[in-house]
């Protein structure tokens, strides 16, 4: 085969039918705040365990409402629970319960 100096990458496409999609019902039945996310990423910008580390929250919820669930629970454990990640929300999610959900969720559903 002809070398044209690139290699072909991974397929990086969501299938939203195939993912589990239970963990973000269950969180977004208890805090339905977070269907009015916008993406704008204050959360992450303000987040103290953030600072420090490379824990993101805004990846955390864009993971769970993509129903990629399987890397939250080692992250999700990194989080203080101080809320200032809250304070900042411009559309006013309540990400501490959100947190505390994925929580529940983690030890309900696995
Ligand atoms: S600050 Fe609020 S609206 Fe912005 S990404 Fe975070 S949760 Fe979503
Ligand atoms: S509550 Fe958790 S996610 Fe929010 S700013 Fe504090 S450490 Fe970050």
């Amino acid at each position: 085969m002809k070398d044209f100096g690139y290699t072909l990458q991974p397929d990086f496409s969501i299938d939203f039918d195939r993912n589990d999609k239970r963990m973000m019902l269950y969180v977004v039945n208890h805090e339905p705040s977070l269907n009015l996310c916008i993406g704008c990423g204050s959360c992450t910008a303000t987040c103290s365990t953030g600072h420090f580390t490379s824990f993101n929250i805004r990846a955390i919820h864009t993971l769970l409402r993509r129903g990629e669930t399987h890397q939250l629970k080692q992250e999700i454990r990194k989080c203080m629970f101080c809320g200032k990640c809250q304070l900042v929300c411009p559309r006013g999610v309540n990400l501490r319960n959100v947190i505390l959900r994925i929580n529940r969720a983690i030890e309900q559903i696995g």
